[in-house]
């Protein structure tokens, strides 16, 4: 990516970063304490490279700096009297972590979702049909913003997507877009079947989804799209830093991310390095511009593939190819074999079985108990007989072997069972390890 604008843009994100740096030691005690117990001053980051000296900042930290000084932790660089919103992560892997922002934060946010909702094509004719969880949760209140700003009709739906109310307001109310977690998409073709209703039928023309990977598995949306017949747009957010920071455009050739708003990174986990365009790493963020809690060098845990090339769309802005592919933390280890929970998913959602079949993996045995054990649970589907669901079962079996090389094995669960978790903590609902910590590889 060697554009002349793109240059132009790296220079303006230079010193948005540099004076970000400045306005942190100024006012954050956090970053302060950080800084000197670096030996780092902001006149010592004089040039981009200088700033991969800066030390990355990790979930734990703040968490603990939060227990050190609730609520917010010794993170905070504005006054109380800025502070207006405040979220918080879902505490799937640990404890919960709070996020304040001032009502500069929340104007950004609207202007970087709005735009990337504006460029996937959304206008004021839009009805958006949101899925997103409002309350704490970011994503639902930040969509409804945005479409605001847009000019459209949002239906606030929210947490209520399985009420059968909501699923009225989606006939009636003639909604254009869909925005939610891939895994609801999938429940509502299960709804509209119920109610003898064909899913190409609705008048959705896209859905724009997020919160957990998978979107850009070109299987999984493959299945999303032909079947109801929308066009499938993934996005990436995450709590601590905010909603759709990553998007993709109409090209569907990965995310596009808002460096305007955060200067992003994608780092070796290993070396600690910056990754190579093509190599994988971990995407790190960095606000630009945050006012009541900036963070900066974010480890987000989550693994991306950096692209160098420029998209036919034409934008300058970073792009990464193929989403968000996993948590560091979803890699299993099970016998010797290593592999993402995506892969998993990849299998279940992607094939013609049951789109969307809500799973969750069980690892048990090792040491004084017996040889390592792999359950994969699965959910029970309306209108399938039990020879059906074997027969599905003993083909999934044969994927897993086949592309994992490790042997499942299946059993039922009653349908609804885990699909009340799914969207919400993919670790905790899909991966339940019962082993002895010393017989893990
Ligand atoms: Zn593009």
């Amino acid at each position: 990516m060697k554009s002349k604008e793109r240059e132009d843009f790296k220079r303006k994100q230079w010193l948005m970063l540099k004076r970000q740096i400045e306005y942190c030691y100024n006012n954050s005690p956090f970053y302060q304490n950080k800084m000197k117990n670096h030996d780092i001053e902001p006149g010592d980051i004089k040039k981009p490279s200088d700033f991969q000296k800066f030390p990355f900042t990790r979930r734990e930290e703040i968490y603990l700096s939060q227990q050190e000084w609730p609520p917010f932790g010794n993170l905070v660089a504005a006054s109380q009297s800025l502070w207006n919103e405040v979220h918080t992560t879902t505490g799937a892997m640990s404890q919960p972590i709070y996020v304040v922002w001032s009502k500069k934060d929340i104007r950004n946010t609207i202007d970087f979702v709005s735009r990337s909702l504006s460029r996937l094509g959304v206008t004021k004719e839009d009805v958006i049909y949101n899925v997103f969880r409002y309350g704490f949760r970011m994503g639902g209140l930040t969509v409804h913003r945005a479409s605001e700003e847009l000019g459209c009709l949002v239906i606030p739906v929210g947490a209520e997507g399985s009420a059968n109310s909501a699923f009225d307001l989606l006939i009636n109310l003639n909604p254009t877009v869909f925005v939610s977690f891939p895994s609801e998409i999938f429940k509502l073709k299960e709804r509209l079947e119920l109610r003898k209703i064909n899913p190409r039928n609705t008048t959705l023309r896209m859905a724009v989804l997020g919160g957990e990977p998978g979107t850009s598995v070109n299987q999984i949306r493959g299945v999303i799209e032909s079947t109801l017949d929308i066009k499938v747009y993934d996005t990436y957010g995450i709590t601590e830093m905010g909603p759709l920071i990553g998007t993709e455009c109409l090209c569907q050739k990965g995310l596009h991310w808002a460096e305007d708003y955060f200067f992003v990174e994608i780092i070796d986990p290993v070396t600690g390095k910056t990754c190579v365009p093509g190599q994988m790493g971990i995407l790190v963020l960095s606000d630009l511009s945050r006012e009541a809690m900036p963070l900066l060098r974010y480890w987000t845990n989550d693994y991306v593939i950096m692209s160098e090339s420029l998209c036919e769309c034409g934008s300058i802005m970073m792009r990464t190819e193929g989403g968000v592919l996993g948590r560091e933390t979803d890699i299993v280890s099970f016998k010797g074999r290593k592999f993402y929970l995506l892969e998993l998913q990849e299998i279940l959602w992607g094939f013609e079985g049951v789109p969307g079949q809500e799973f969750r993996l069980i690892l048990e045995g090792g040491g004084p108990i017996g040889p390592e054990i792999c359950f994969l649970q699965l959910e029970s589907i309306y209108e399938r007989s039990s020879g059906e669901e074997q027969e599905y079962a003993d083909k999934v079996v044969d994927l897993v072997k086949n592309r994992l090389g490790i042997n499942v094995s299946i059993e039922y669960v009653p349908y609804g069972t885990l699909n009340k978790y799914g969207a919400l903590s993919p670790k905790v609902s899909r991966i339940i390890d019962r082993r002895k910590p010393d017989n893990m590889i």
